[in-house]
């Protein structure tokens, strides 16, 4: 169902956009802002802005992360652009038009949850068939593996038949074309078997994300089949790197903590024996956007990877990134079991219960893992082992929490507190010289790219514009939307213009009109950059002059790459520029009167 741009301006301005940001982000008011931690990116500082008044927008100068408060909440709570705008409507007690089911608004619905309809349909289909005699492989399979019908029932379970077109047959009785069934990542096409289903002859683990929407599946092969486990591809509603198996019910456990594990069987099997806090990644490996959705709920995570070698990489990995998100990691011993699925068959859910008390914290478990590589019997081998403890010590910045980590680790290791101590010690005046060797940032890129000087004069003035609207008719007198040289810029230029004349100017409103989130958070900055502190009246007329001067060239060299060399006028046109250029530069550019 697609709203008016009416219904959605009334939600937008029903619901202040610090008001909902602040239930979800502790902010603090500085000026004319208010600044809390980014929860789309780990940092200590907060460089997360929402401006309330008419502006309503939020904007991270760390991440680049910026919208309106629809777009945050659709970030926040993986929502569809209708999804956040009915949730916002309910929060202000708005009602909104009923939902039309005309073929026509069946069309116009957004892509997104036409991807979601077809999900949510093969679950229902895939369902069904481990119901039935079709089924009877994959019932076999989870009987073995002593899930009981309930849990089957909360997980939605399913089977996938040995026939390699009847999903495909199904969904397009329902409806749907071949390009959305593919597109959804339930199908393939090629030309000897024309559309065919992606997964047959497999149990299915359908995923499910935050909210309970199916967003794509898991499939385990019957049989010795290769592959063993094969996933939905990424499409626009699966994001693999920013959902967790399992999360839809682990985020309602009271624990206090997650058990990140690495199948799922895993998270099931945990879950059938009252352990609602297992999540699991999604058959990648465990990412930084991963981690930074547990850190809404939680600050500690437990991780309950395979006891095997690939198992102890993965664990270390998984410290790595939870250290990077800011959070607390312990590593769960499950030997001599192999995961923890085995583990709970064998010794049952209390003996778990007391491995999660005992799990050992990430620091100590990287440091069992880092002894086994040296022989201890061995002297020289064994100072090798001090020393690269001791550098690793050393990366401990806050003095407290490093003396207490050498005591703890000379204590475990029978080493002589001292010696620990003054080793250490050497090992962090080198570290206060070189720089410690960061890891390859994963998942969370720092948007920002070297600054274009052309383009930072037309945001500087859209931003100038909405923080402070009374400058615009000294605006217009030098620049109209023509000027901006960039296609995007020009476009919010425009609809900036036009709101600005006809006293209806909502930033946010514009905003909302790219829904494309790279250029949804490009709008965005236009209307958040930094400007310079001004504290004089020169300063500001200076500043104003700089940037209307610094538009109108970058216009300049746009509008002449557009002249066609062969245009008869091109000469005429180039000279008519020039001159206004040259006016341009001596005339009386400034916000005297203002
Ligand atoms: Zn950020």
């Amino acid at each position: 169902m697609r709203y008016s741009d009416e219904v959605i301006e009334e939600v937008r301005s029903r619901n202040d956009i610090v008001d909902v940001i602040g239930q979800y982000v502790h902010l603090q008011k500085k000026g004319a802002y208010y600044f809390g931690l980014c929860p789309f990116h780990n940092e200590k500082s907060g460089s997360f802005s929402v401006s309330g008044g008419n502006k309503q927008m939020y904007y991270c100068f760390g991440c680049g992360a910026g919208g309106s408060v629809i777009t945050f909440l659709m970030k926040y709570e993986n929502l569809t652009f209708q999804e956040a705008v009915k949730q916002l409507a309910d929060r202000a007690g708005i009602q909104l038009p009923d939902e039309d089911t005309s073929p026509q608004a069946k069309a116009m619905r957004d892509k997104k949850q036409i991807l979601l309809d077809i999900n949510k349909e093969a679950a229902r289909y895939y369902y069904y068939q481990l119901r039935s005699p079709n089924g009877a492989k994959g019932m076999e399979y989870f009987r073995e593996r002593k899930l009981s019908d309930d849990t089957m029932k909360q997980f939605g379970l399913g089977f996938a038949n040995v026939t390699s077109d009847d999903l495909v047959r199904h969904l397009k009785s329902k409806g749907y074309q071949d390009s959305q069934i593919i597109e959804a990542g339930l199908a393939s096409h090629d030309e000897k078997f024309g559309t065919h289903d992606k997964f047959w002859n497999r149990v299915m683990f359908p995923i499910q994300d935050a909210s309970q929407k199916v967003i794509g599946f898991g499939g385990r092969v019957m049989g010795d089949g290769k592959p063993k486990y094969l996933n939905s591809p990424e499409t626009p509603i699966f994001d693999k790197s920013r959902n967790l198996f399992g999360l839809n019910f682990a985020k309602n456990s009271r624990a206090g903590f997650f058990i990140l594990c690495e199948g799922y069987m895993d998270v099931i099997s945990m879950h059938q024996a009252g352990f609602n806090m297992a999540v699991a990644s999604l058959g990648t490996a465990f990412t930084t956007g991963q981690a930074m959705i547990l850190k809404r709920y939680t600050d500690e995570i437990i991780l309950s990877y395979d006891s095997d070698e690939a198992g102890v990489k993965a664990a270390l990995r998984g410290i790595g990134i939870l250290k990077e998100a800011g959070l607390k990691g312990k590593v769960l011993d499950l030997r001599p079991y192999k995961d923890p699925d085995e583990f709970i068959k064998n010794e049952g859910r209390e003996a778990f219960e007391e491995r999660i008390r005992n799990a050992e914290a990430s620091f100590f478990f990287e440091v069992r893992i880092m002894r086994d590589r040296y022989d201890m019997s061995d002297p020289a081998s064994k100072t090798e082992f001090y020393r690269e403890l001791a550098a690793k010590l050393a990366e401990f910045q806050e003095a407290l929490e490093r003396e207490n980590y050498i005591e703890a680790v000379a204590a475990r290791y029978n080493i002589p507190m001292d010696d620990l101590k003054s080793l250490v010690a050497s090992y962090a005046a080198k570290a206060g010289m070189v720089k410690p060797a960061s890891r390859p940032q994963s998942g969370i890129q720092n948007k920002k790219k070297p600054e274009d000087g052309a383009k930072k004069n037309q945001r500087l003035l859209l931003t100038w514009l909405t923080d402070e609207p009374k400058i615009f008719p000294k605006v217009t007198q030098w620049v109209t939307p023509e000027d901006f040289s960039d296609d995007l810029y020009r476009k919010v230029a425009t609809d900036v213009f036009e709101g600005m004349q006809n006293s209806n100017f909502s930033p946010a409103a514009i905003l909302d009109h790219f829904p494309d989130e790279e250029e949804h958070s490009v709008v965005a900055e236009m209307f958040n950059t930094n400007l310079v502190e001004i504290e004089t009246k020169d300063q500001r007329n200076k500043a104003f002059r700089d940037i209307i001067l610094g538009v109108r060239h970058a216009g300049y060299d746009r509008k002449k790459k557009e002249l066609r060399p062969d245009d008869p006028e091109f000469l005429t046109k180039t000279i008519q520029m020039k001159k206004e250029l040259e006016q341009l530069s001596h005339a009386d550019i400034s916000l005297d009167d203002l």
